[in-house]
């Protein structure tokens, strides 16, 4: 199943997509915090998707919004692709590297992202994003990891490289507001057998500049999250960014950052294409 928030005739609704048909849940007109619960349970799914679509949706038609809304945690792992932690001049590193985003940083499909005033070099990180679904607290190893993901989406880390670069919290070179493009949709787990032997991509104005696979990783998602469990409770909604490949801009050779105008285009195949554009 594919879960999605929208904007369509003035009013945000949370919904499924089948076939580019929209089945709105419509008890959702006043989008609670925490409303992510009800969107997640299996009841409210099956009961969704035996109704009538309401209509056919299309990029023109709709306004795309992050697939969840005010997320209680983003956290999100650094430096999980060896060739991305080599390019920028590191070693893989020995356990996790974690740090977060706000939910003031998310941002939908297709958007416009403002280029931000407190940064000179604007660069991408296309990431493969993880849905929590159940909470998940000190799981240990006779847990499944797996159990606990609701499903994934395709995330970009946006960075203010020079400011991540310069300061020794990465806080304000990563969760600043509109660095988070997310979805378009969520793809229920139950829709992809291998999420973790995916192709993983950018492109930046049709050149491409990330290709990897998400087989790729140091840390593998289900050990990030037993390993996040021990400290910190996960909660239905929050996500995981689970790091990105090499290729980002800062450390090409000339520097090729995000400009004002350019289109950017990333995905993880047979889970999702998010596309936005730099203004
Ligand atoms: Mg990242």
């Amino acid at each position: 199943m594919k879960i999605a928030r929208i904007s369509r005739e003035g009013k945000e609704e949370y919904g499924i997509i089948k076939d580019h048909d929209w089945y709105p849940y419509a008890e959702l007109a006043r989008n609670d915090l925490g409303i992510e619960n009800f969107i997640m349970d299996p009841v409210v799914l099956d009961e969704l998707s035996s109704k009538e679509p309401a209509c056919s949706i299309n990029d023109d038609n709709i306004t795309w919004m992050s697939p969840i809304a005010r997320p209680g945690k983003i956290i999100c792992v650094g430096r999980n692709y060896l060739k991305h932690a080599e390019e920028s001049g590191n070693v893989a590193e020995l356990k996790p590297l974690l740090f977060s985003k706000y939910s003031s940083s998310l941002i939908g499909h297709l958007s416009s992202v403002p280029y931000p005033d407190h940064t000179k070099n604007f660069d991408y990180e296309v990431e493969l994003a993880v849905i929590i679904g159940k909470k998940a607290s000190k799981l240990t190893e006779s847990d499944d990891p797996r159990d606990y993901i609701f499903g994934y989406t395709v995330a970009n880390d946006l960075t203010a490289r020079d400011v991540q670069n310069s300061e020794k919290q990465w806080t304000r070179g990563k969760a600043f507001d509109d660095s988070l493009p997310l979805g378009p949709y969520i793809l229920t787990k139950d829709q992809i057998a291998d999420p973790y032997n995916q192709e993983i991509w950018l492109t930046v104005n049709g050149e491409k500049r990330q290709l990897s696979s998400t087989s790729k990783m140091i840390f593998s998602i289900p050990y990030l999250i037993r390993y996040i469990s021990q400290a910190i409770t996960l909660e239905p909604g929050d996500i995981l960014l689970t790091g990105t490949p090499e290729g980002v801009g800062y450390y090409m050779d000339p520097k090729s950052t995000l400009q004002k105008g350019d289109n950017v285009a990333c995905g993880v195949t047979n889970i999702a294409e998010l596309r936005f554009t730099i203004v």
